[in-house]
């Protein structure tokens, strides 16, 4: 099977320049392009999308959609209307108070999910990227991690839980608030993925799990890796963390090779297709170098499915943008090139 070499892609919606930026990424060998599509692309950007899709098409790559940021419970650097509009379906803390971020057991924000699976429909993309789906994260919040401080119990989530269990949701960490946690994202990634195939049976699913969590063998991956509509399963080890991520830094080996190991095992025990993703932002001149690294140690690995966060280096975000962007996107692209003329 050849490689399947991707990138992210954000910010534009000015046809001309995406057309340009796609001839760009075309020429690193890309074979498909994660577009973001965010809460503004979907109020007011369905018809740029559209336009987009088919322009990325026509340079021969396929078209992968990620809800940025939607509802806060995604991944991205963007912001969300629906927390604003409907508070009283936003998660909550044990500790009673209430966090900008959708609840996935909401029905308000389910109908929104639904909205948005139409219109990444409608545009004609082929994979809908479910990435980094999280409950709310102390450290990407400006706040320490306590470990009694967690989501979601609002009421919707304390119902619940009184329906499964039989008892009130308890305000402090416990066994079976672990697993309550779990089954809340990954209920929500069921609705969310066979949602999408009853809107279009066309449309593929990959889910891309973070892989913070320490813990291992790892429920929340398994139960994953098992839904029936997911197609591909993904991991983003990104060594470096992100600026505004007071958490913990990793280090690359050991980390990069580890998640590579874990997800190919993961995709082939459940017959699916695995993917990596390989971080080029937010890195100085003297970590250039493990871009490289990154990339040998995913095709070491056998995964063949491939991708970098993101368009040059994410030079449109100042505050991601690798210290010099070009030299990163370069060093991908040479990956990309010679990856290609593998079988
Ligand atoms: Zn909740």
């Amino acid at each position: 099977m050849p490689y399947k070499l991707g990138t992210s892609y954000f910010s534009t919606r000015i046809l001309s320049h995406v057309e340009k930026d796609l001839k760009e990424i075309k020429k690193q060998k890309c074979s498909f392009v994660v577009h973001t599509f965010d809460e503004t692309d979907l109020y007011y950007n369905q018809e740029n999308m559209k336009k987009i899709t088919a322009l990325t098409h026509k340079m021969g790559m396929e078209v992968y959609y990620t809800p940025w940021s939607i509802g806060g419970i995604f991944g991205g650097e963007t912001f969300s209307k629906f927390v604003m509009q409907y508070p009283d379906a936003c998660q909550v803390l044990s500790t009673g108070e209430r966090v900008g971020n959708a609840c996935p057991r909401h029905p308000k924000f389910r109908a929104l999910i639904k909205f948005w699976i139409e219109a990444a429909s409608y545009a004609g993309g082929d994979v809908l990227f479910w990435d980094e789906p999280h409950l709310w994260i102390a450290e990407w919040n400006e706040r320490e991690s306590k470990k009694d401080e967690f989501a979601c119990r609002c009421s919707v989530c304390q119902e619940d839980f009184q329906k499964i269990y039989g008892k009130p949701y308890p305000a402090a960490m416990t066994k079976e608030v672990e697993e309550f946690r779990d089954a809340t994202l990954v209920g929500f990634l069921d609705f969310a993925t066979s949602t999408a195939k009853q809107v279009n049976p066309k449309l593929k699913n990959t889910v891309c799990i973070l892989p913070h969590d320490r813990r291992w063998p790892n429920p929340m991956w398994e139960a994953v890796g098992a839904l029936k509509n997911v197609d591909i399963v993904a991991t983003d080890p990104y060594w470096k963390a992100r600026p505004y991520d007071t958490g913990q830094r990793w280090p690359l080996e050991g980390y990069v090779d580890l998640s590579a190991q874990r997800i190919l095992d993961l995709a082939q025990r459940h017959k699916k297709e695995a993917q990596g993703w390989v971080q080029i932002f937010a890195l100085s001149k003297k970590e250039e170098k493990d871009i490289t690294k990154a990339f040998q140690m995913w095709e070491k690995s056998g995964v063949k499915n491939i991708a970098a966060w993101g368009f040059m280096a994410c030079q449109s975000y100042s505050l991601l943008a690798s210290e010099r962007p070009e030299k990163c996107w370069r060093l991908m692209g040479d990956y990309y090139k010679k990856l290609a003329k593998k079988k």
